[in-house]
């Protein structure tokens, strides 16, 4: 093969390479990140049912509130029924008084029912934390891993740019610039083979002119459709 044409075929390879790694870069990050986000979502439950525990404890004591007030009506009722001097006056007093009683017994009732609300958010507040502590667990594993990986990504990036440097030191410049040039519009499909007769940039077959000058590789040859520089894979070459 052309020396030109294997030096951009090297190139290619290790541009297309270093492309790769932010992407796997991000593929191990997404990992962690749906585990965070699983997390995040029960935090914010439990703050909503710490909200909700509150609620049903304040109102609970607005109702230990009233129950006072209601039993100091009852005492002051009950005072006043020593004192009535008419018919009048004591039907008025009974019907406070039952009154009263009725929003007493309410009260109970009411108390009873936020209680049992309470017992119940106590009860989910519990799993949830439960829930929590195990997607941390999770989270803390997946972390060590997910670094591993994307310190063994960077040493492999690091390995290819020290390569890629090797190479370009010795790289001729013209064929640099032209390469680079291409890359611009081709990005990583700037140097690609020829299978089947057929460009692998553009997928348009190639004459058999330009395909038997692609084969010798002794030039370097663009895609006469395309642009972008073709060259043919070695396996085909050794078969
Ligand atoms: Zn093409």
């Amino acid at each position: 093969m052309n020396k030109y044409l294997e030096d951009l075929v090297k190139l290619s390879k290790y541009d297309i390479a270093i492309s790769m790694f932010e992407p796997k870069i991000e593929n191990e990050k997404a990992k962690l990140s749906t585990f965070v986000e699983v997390a995040e979502s029960i935090k914010s439950q439990i703050n909503d049912t710490y909200a909700q525990i509150d609620d049903v404890k304040s109102k609970r004591t607005k109702n230990n509130i009233h129950l006072a007030e209601l039993k100091t009506k009852l005492e002051d009722i009950s005072r006043k029924n020593n004192e009535v001097s008419n018919e009048k006056e004591l039907k008025a007093l009974q019907l406070e008084e039952e009154i009263a009683k009725e929003q007493v017994s309410f009260a109970n009732e009411e108390i009873i029912r936020l209680d049992e609300i309470a017992v119940a958010k106590e009860e989910e507040l519990k799993e949830l934390q439960g829930k929590l502590t195990e997607e941390e667990e999770s989270i803390k594993e997946i972390q060590i891993s997910v670094d591993n990986a994307i310190e063994e990504i960077n040493q492999e990036r690091n390995n290819v740019s020290q390569e890629r440097g090797q190479l370009l030191e010795k790289f001729d410049k013209k064929i640099l610039t032209f390469y680079e040039k291409i890359r611009r519009w081709a990005k990583d499909t700037a140097v690609v083979p020829v299978k089947d007769q057929a460009c692998y940039g553009c997928f348009m077959k190639i004459n058999d002119k330009t395909y038997s000058e692609v084969i010798k590789s002794e030039e370097i040859i663009n895609c006469p459709h395309c642009g972008r520089i073709l060259y043919k894979e070695e396996e085909t070459e050794e078969a």
